[in-house]
């Protein structure tokens, strides 16, 4: 878990290849177990799909690191990640799926990106999506505060992070850091799903 490898990898091998199979599937397997527990069962089966097919596979097990995402190592070896480019823009719980053209014309054609709004159940998918994400990189290390503090060191800056997406996942990462899983999980169950707020499109 601890070893860093080159990102100059960039080779498919059987081994990485079966360490990348193995970790996308755990990573999977522990935000179906998620999403389950908040009633999300559609995302929780359907989550990360994408990462099985060639363009992403294949990328994810030539440059397979086991500490953290094989494309920082594709960007660090090639300026860029495809993989990456490839899953955001299949993956609705990503908010950099949620970038789109400003309808109000607000601002000039130069800088007319902006940031959607994300709906609350995919907001709630990306919450167990990098407390997985933690838990995999992290192993015995990992504490219910990780995920928090991952999000304030980057995501929290991103200005094509809808402030109110940014709001909602920040306050469910603070209060699992403080309260827990089983609570917040409660929370999320009982607040957010069971209201059908977060099933409105
Ligand atoms: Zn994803």
């Amino acid at each position: 878990m601890t070893e860093k490898r080159p990102a100059a990898a960039g080779k498919i091998t059987w081994k990485g290849a079966v360490r990348h199979f193995r970790t996308i599937t755990r990573h999977k397997w522990l935000v179906m177990k998620g999403c389950f527990a908040v009633g999300l069962y559609r995302q929780g089966l359907f989550h990360d799909l994408s990462k099985y097919s060639p363009e992403e596979f294949f990328i994810g097990a030539a440059y397979y690191q086991g500490n953290r995402s094989p494309n920082n190592a594709e960007r660090e070896a090639v300026g860029y990640s495809s993989a990456w480019l490839h899953h955001k823009g299949r993956n609705k719980h990503h908010y950099e799926y949620w970038f789109d053209y400003d309808a109000k014309g607000k601002h000039d054609v130069d800088s007319a990106l902006v940031a959607i709004k994300m709906p609350g159940r995919f907001v709630v998918e990306m919450f167990m999506d990098r407390i997985a994400a933690s838990k995999v990189y992290r192993g015995s290390e990992y504490s219910d505060s990780d995920a928090l503090r991952y999000f304030k060191s980057g995501a929290k800056n991103d200005i094509l992070i809808h402030p109110e997406t940014a709001a909602l996942l920040s306050e469910l990462l603070e209060m699992l850091a403080e309260k827990g899983e089983k609570q917040t999980f409660a929370y999320i169950r009982n607040n957010l799903v069971r209201r059908r707020t977060v099933r409105k499109r």
